[in-house]
């Protein structure tokens, strides 16, 4: 597991990277916002050491835009301004954990260690059945390990169907899923956004994964 640490004080990233060689992490380093968010937009990270205040891009932006992409990497932010409302706001756009300026190694590595052992208790990234693969971290699906290219609805679709795989899925809950609970169909949305999604997981398949269930929705089965 690699640790990115974004942060653009050289002196605090001199001791932050001694000290996680002591602890034998591998870890990458972004001197500003821009270069972190970049880095960590690829998804290739365990963990990500945030600071606040940065150049290019605030640390809080960063956060924000990161969530917004689907990029779920636990991120523990690195904050000087003693202001109690940006550690409040630190954790609303989607930080798991912050720690004040100036704080211990030891306290550091405590967070590291809790952070990552809540991760691994609630979050289940990688879901399949036969050869089709939805990895949740990276917001990637592939079929016999090629890469298909959905939409968002489609996705959220797909997502719903493969967490609950084997068993049938009602349209209302397919609809709230991938709607929201207040849409109501006007256009036979379900049936067209499913027929796109069976396109680009079952074509050319003699053994179709999504599956209509009669008077019910739809299910992901193997036949
Ligand atoms: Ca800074």
């Amino acid at each position: 597991m690699t640790i990115l640490i974004i942060e653009d004080e050289k002196k605090l990233v001199e001791i932050l990277k001694k000290a996680l060689r002591g602890e034998r992490y591998a870890f990458d380093i972004a001197y500003d916002g821009e270069e972190g968010f970049q880095k960590a937009l690829t998804g290739n990270y365990g963990l990500i050491i945030l600071d606040l205040s940065l150049p290019k891009k605030d640390g809080m932006d960063v956060c924000k835009e990161l969530r917004a992409r689907m990029i779920h990497t636990p991120i523990i932010m690195l904050t000087a301004r003693g202001v109690i409302e940006n550690r409040v706001n630190g954790l609303d756009v989607g930080a798991d954990d912050y720690l004040l300026k100036p704080f211990s190694l030891d306290e550091l590595f405590a967070r590291i260690r809790a952070v990552l052992r809540r991760r691994k208790v609630t979050e289940i990234p990688l879901f399949n059945i036969a050869d089709l693969v939805v990895d949740g971290k990276r917001h990637q699906v592939t079929r016999a390990s090629k890469a298909l290219s959905l939409t968002p609805k489609e996705y959220r679709l797909l997502d719903t169907l493969i967490r609950n795989k084997g068993q049938a899925i009602t349209r209302k809950q397919l609809i709230e899923e991938a709607w929201g609970p207040h849409f109501v169909e006007t256009n036979n949305e379900l049936n067209v956004h499913i027929r796109y999604l069976r396109r680009k997981i079952d074509s050319d398949r003699d053994e179709p994964l999504i599956q209509t269930i009669r008077g019910v929705g739809y299910a992901l089965r193997e036949a």
